[in-house]
């Protein structure tokens, strides 16, 4: 019975949304309302060469051809930077007057056609530089405060946003949108634990770019990073999770480029001390990288284990790849792919919210697994055995007994000699 409901459920979301397959309709001016920036996208029938006019509190960019529709005339933002866009035409003339809460600087550029994606202008309305420190440093005293009460930090990157909407999934689904919800759900619950404080890359639909994201959860001081993603195959048959870690190369390439531009990777990799000797540099990025890779590569294993256990998703292990959002040198990093939305087992499931609030979930579970392994690791030192030491001594000394001391490190006789290491609690 119970699986006859769920057979119906699955013919009704294939019958109601087989149309939306492999599109991705825009309208002709969209928005987008991000922390340092607002941006605007005007997608035109034709490429045309727009010029652009700064009366202080209105932008006025021009161009000849027509907006593709469907759009509206007097769109209203309303959000802390953009008033709102009047769309006017003269003939075969075309003016966006965009209306500005105060003057600021912006940039403008076109896309050309990709895909099917159409061309583009696209404004950038810039939060003032004043302001972008302030949220930096707001975010640089969230993660202190955390620690202060000793939590770790755990950053969470919904992958893409804005105009950039990741994949196209079967049954209407849209990668930025599915991986936004399901981290929110990981956020709630993170937060729900005691010892953890978990945060958003993005909380909203906007685009981040790769580096910004890296650089917030810097600023936050994360031990921990997961990109979280949806995959897309060209064949319909490939599914399951999988998690990604920085390959070797990855690794090495992003070692050169900070090395490079010592003065810039400071900026970033704010809890690393760096020298004026580049070979000491080198070896302290290169061991902060292998850090995050180890370390990320054993969270990424817990974690996938949980999804797939609590969440029945095939688990297609780790898998290493140079990206970008990766290269995240002293803290524990891992991009996660939750399923295949172009299989429609995958698809059906991740269309149901109960669904995606168990795999986040699962990603707490996996994430306060890793966090207790990390406890366990801290909680655990070595000693050092010296002439003359007895196991009374030592167990006096680190405030534990005898028999707690054999069993931890599994000793057969009270002997013992100098030099011989023993784990101490
Ligand atoms: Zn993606």
């Amino acid at each position: 019975m119970g699986r006859l409901v769920k057979g119906l459920a699955f013919f009704l979301i294939l019958f109601l949304s087989s149309k939306s397959w492999g599109y991705y309709t825009e309208k002709g001016i969209n928005f987008w309302t991000a922390p340092d920036h607002t941006r605007i996208v005007i997608a035109l029938k034709q490429p045309a060469k727009p010029y652009i006019s700064n009366l202080g509190k209105t932008i006025v960019i021009s161009f000849k051809g027509r907006i593709r529709p469907p759009y509206k005339r007097l769109i209203n933002i309303n959000d802390p930077l953009v008033d709102r866009i009047q769309i006017v035409n003269y003939g075969n003339l075309c003016k966006v007057y965009v209306r500005l809460k105060r003057p600021n600087s912006y940039r403008l550029f076109v896309l050309r056609r990709y895909k099917n994606r159409p061309f583009r202008i696209v404004l950038d309305v810039l939060k003032p530089a004043k302001e972008i420190l302030k949220e930096k440093e707001a975010r640089i005293k969230i993660g202190a405060e955390a620690r202060r009460r000793n939590k770790y930090v755990v950053v969470i990157d919904p992958g893409h946003g804005g105009m950039d909407p990741g994949a196209i999934g079967l049954y209407g689904l849209v990668e930025k949108d599915l991986v936004l919800d399901i981290s929110r759900r990981v956020v709630k619950y993170c937060n729900q634990e005691p010892n953890i404080k978990a945060l958003l890359t993005r909380n909203g639909d906007y685009y981040i770019p790769l580096d910004k994201r890296v650089e917030i959860a810097h600023e936050y001081g994360a031990d921990l990073f997961i990109s979280i993603h949806s995959n897309k195959a060209p064949s319909r048959k490939v599914k399951g999770v999988m998690a990604f870690v920085l390959s070797p190369r990855g690794a090495k390439s992003n070692l050169a480029r900070m090395l490079e531009n010592i003065e810039n990777a400071e900026d970033i990799v704010k809890d690393i001390k760096f020298t004026n000797s580049r070979n000491i540099n080198k070896i302290v990025l290169d061991t902060a990288q292998e850090f995050s890779v180890t370390e990320g590569e054993r969270a990424a294993k817990i974690t996938l284990a949980y999804i797939t256990y609590m969440s029945h998703m095939k688990n297609m292990g780790i898998r290493k790849a140079s990206l970008r959002v990766l290269k995240n040198p002293g803290i524990p990093s891992f991009l996660l792919e939750l399923g295949f939305m172009s299989n429609s087992e995958d698809a059906a499931k991740l269309t149901s919210p109960s669904f995606r609030d168990r795999v986040a979930y699962a990603i707490c579970r996996g994430i306060v697994s890793y966090f207790n392994f990390r406890d366990r690791i801290k909680r655990v030192r070595y000693y050092m055995v010296k002439k003359g030491d007895t196991l009374w001594k030592i167990a006096r000394d680190h405030k534990t007994t005898v028999d707690k001391l054999m069993a931890l490190n599994n000793l057969k006789s009270k002997k013992l000699y100098p030099g011989m290491k023993l784990y101490v609690p």
